[in-house]
């Protein structure tokens, strides 16, 4: 009987030929580490630091089982023997630490990036600028092939398994619905014809490797698109993939091309549970589940409810490779959660960037940043304890510094005391929740409300000083600004997320950044947060049972309720608000303020600020003034550093070091302040 309060999550899953020691599926996640076999050493490092944190079976990276499948040109592909042997310092790293590892098989079709891509039908996706040639009827025979050759690679390469993708609209999802196959050989039309891709390339799939080897079979349980499958399809085809060998059925949610979030921090936490639920008893194989599964309560919750027989987390074993062993032992208070920002590792994906995590900078680059002991004690003293002095000072104890962190505040997070106020940001709680923590078993010295002079650090004769005392809100300097501050009409983001200062019911917002876009959700929400309650979230993006609509998607949608405010969101720029957020969840950001009716307009000129509310012109020209009629105006324009105690130290002959918001405010973000932050503390 196990005494640990996950005993669903640590229980050992018997898959006859194997047992996996938990309940513990890593996700696949595309790392960028895949494409090229010089960055094996680094990959293998990871998992393999992933394997010791007691995961209980590893998902790689997609790779494809030819050039057609390529993700992007050149992209991770394992279809030959030499490659395969490559792979052998992956899944050795993996075993020595006494862990099992499956390849996933990743075939684009449709939504490969380069002009090679195959698919059922020649239909583009909305994703990509490449239209993709239709396999003929030998050439779906020659994918097939190449699938079951490259899980026979894979066994050569070492692995326990594979993991076939066929879902998030993917090539194997690509012949499953009418939406992209008008097929009339016997891979298209009925759904028996269309489901007959999977189906065959896991029976001869099976036959080749053998009995005892892990084959996942990624299902596409929600397509989340119009024409997706129904739920009898989904049915049909679980029961037709268990008797074609796999060993385990694991939940795809959405295609890529769905205008639904399905990992976004706005997205609940388990939210899609509930599908892999339906699936339960309708197949004998075991059965995982997915999305927005961050903390072991949650993912023992899953299991204890009777949702699935393992869970699939992937971005929490980035943001903490030690996640199972903390809740083995007890430690899930140690837990460094995944906040769903996407920040580094998804965006990074995208961009063609090695992934990390925002919360982790050490994901991904395990071989070149590591918190050593350090070789000598200092004492330090770090000021200010935002994201980026939190990540300093405790990684500094960490490495065995004397470290006194002082706060002006009455507690610690900087900027991140405003986030976590966000409806959808909940998450950020959890980052606080970590570093408190952090700062109790490391033994840094906290001091809050402790606003320290130069004068206290140099007579602290410190060995080290880091300045990360922030920013401040940049001033627009708008005529006639200043007295509106006066009679509370003009209040500062700070204002309104911190200090609770009353907003009225019409708003203009200046700045269409990071920040000005929070404040309008805050806003038009109310403080309500959709996240919080998966029925009024599921309204908003339209998702339904898929047993009542095909692919999950309600018809009618969306069912909003009426925003709190009436918001304009406004930018000097002409692009579109909101261009620079992150590339993977801006998207998300918009939809949910134009379901709330927020006027979003770039190209603006502030001219003027009265009683009234604003008043506004347009372009170089200063053109068609309008006065936006308001109750409230807040700002949200940027920041400046905040960095005031630097100069008299240097003049006092010390050298201290510049992290976070106090070193560069221009958009600055959470990434850089703990990256900077970690890596400065990894040198002193
Ligand atoms: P920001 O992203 O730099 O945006 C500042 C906004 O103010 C811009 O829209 C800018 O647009 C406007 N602006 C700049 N100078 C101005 C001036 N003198 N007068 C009037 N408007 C001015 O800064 P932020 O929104 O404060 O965010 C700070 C950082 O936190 C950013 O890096 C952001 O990415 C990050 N953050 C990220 C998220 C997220 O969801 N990923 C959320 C919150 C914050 P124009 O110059 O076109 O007017
Ligand atoms: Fe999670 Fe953000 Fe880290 Fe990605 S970058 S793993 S979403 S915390």
């Amino acid at each position: 009987m196990s005494t640990s309060a996950y005993p669903h999550l640590l229980a050992p899953l018997d898959l006859g030929f194997t047992t996996l020691r938990n309940r513990v599926l890593m996700g696949s996640m595309h790392t960028g580490l895949e494409d090229r076999s010089k960055h094996f050493p680094r990959l293998a490092q990871y998992f393999a630091e992933r394997a010791r944190g007691g995961v209980g079976l590893i998902v790689t990276g997609g790779f494809s089982p030819n050039i057609a499948g390529w993700v992007s040109p050149f992209a991770s592909k394992l279809s030959s023997s030499g490659a395969a042997k490559e792979h052998r310092q992956i899944t050795d790293a993996v075993h020595r630490e006494g862990g099992k590892i499956a390849l996933q098989i990743l075939h684009s079709g449709r939504y490969g990036y380069h002009p090679f891509s195959v698919s059922a039908s020649r239909i583009k996706s909305p994703i990509t600028p490449f239209t993709p040639r239709a396999v003929s009827t030998r050439g779906v025979e020659k994918q097939i092939d190449a699938f079951v050759r490259c899980a026979q690679l894979a066994r050569e390469g070492g692995y326990d398994g594979v993991e076939v993708m066929g879902s998030e609209g993917y090539f194997i999802n690509q012949f499953l619905v009418t939406h992209t196959n008008k097929r009339t050989d016997e891979w298209g039309g009925a759904y028996a014809n269309r489901m007959r891709l999977p189906v065959e390339i896991l029976t001869r799939m099976r036959e080749k490797v053998g009995k005892d080897f892990i084959i996942v079979y990624r299902l596409s349980m929600l397509d989340l698109i119009p024409d997706g499958q129904s739920w009898e399809e989904v049915v049909t085809l679980a029961k037709a993939v268990e008797k074609a060998g796999a060993t385990i059925i694991n939940t795809g949610i959405g295609w890529h091309e769905a205008r639904v979030p399905t990992i976004a921090t706005s997205v609940p936490r388990a939210a899609f549970a509930w599908v892999t639920k339906k699936l339960k008893g309708e197949v004998g194989i075991p059965l995982c589940t997915t999305n927005r599964i961050n903390a072991p309560d949650v993912a023992e919750q899953v299991l204890a409810d009777g949702c699935a027989d393992m869970v699939s987390m992937a971005r929490p074993l980035l943001a903490d490779a030690d996640f199972v062993n903390k809740a083995a032992q007890n430690r899930a208070d140690e837990i460094n959660t995944c906040i769903a920002c996407n920040q580094a590792c998804l965006d990074h994906a995208f961009q063609l960037k090695t992934a990390s995590c925002l919360v982790n900078p050490r994901a991904c680059h395990e071989t070149e940043l590591n918190y050593e002991p350090a070789l000598q004690e200092k004492r330090i003293a770090v000021i200010g304890a935002g994201p980026a002095g939190l990540a300093c000072a405790t990684v500094l104890a960490e490495r065995g510094h004397v470290v006194d962190l002082f706060e002006s505040g009455g507690e610690i997070g900087g900027q991140f005391n405003m986030a976590k106020r966000i409806p959808g940001k909940e998450e950020f709680h959890e980052t606080l929740r970590y570093f408190r923590r952090k700062i109790e078993t490391t033994g840094v010295k906290l001091h809050l409300n402790r606003r320290i002079t130069a004068e206290d650090l140099i007579q602290g004769k410190y060995d080290e000083v880091v300045i990360a005392t922030g920013v401040s809100p940049r001033d627009p300097k708008i005529k006639g600004q200043e007295a509106a501050e006066q009679s509370g009409k003009v209040l500062s983001y700070v204002d309104v997320l911190l200090r609770g200062k009353p907003v009225g019911k019409t708003v203009a917002v200046v700045g269409a950044g990071g920040i000005g876009f929070d404040v309008s959700e805050f806003l038009v929400g109310d403080g309500h947060s959709p996240t919080l309650d998966l029925k009024v979230w599921e309204k908003e993006w339209g998702v339904t049972d898929p047993a009542l609509e095909r692919g999950g998607v309600a018809r009618g949608r969306p069912q909003v309720e009426p925003p709190a405010r009436q918001v304009y969101l406004l930018q000097r720029k002409a692009s579109k608000p909101g261009a620079g957020l992150g590339k993977t969840t801006g998207w998300i950001h918009r939809a949910a303020l134009q379901m709330k009716k927020v006027e979003m307009i770039g190209g603006v000129n502030y001219e003027a600020i009265d009683e009234r509310g604003l008043l506004i012109t347009y372009g170089e020209k200063r053109e068609n003034a309008q006065l936006l009629e308001v109750d409230t105006i807040v700002l949200c324009s940027g920041q400046e550093p905040l960095r005031e105690l630097e100069a008299p130290l240097l003049a006092a002959g010390l050298k201290p070091h510049r992290i976070g918001g106090a070193d560069v405010a221009s958009e600055l973000d959470a990434k850089r302040a703990i990256n900077q932050g970690s890596r400065l503390a990894a040198t002193l």
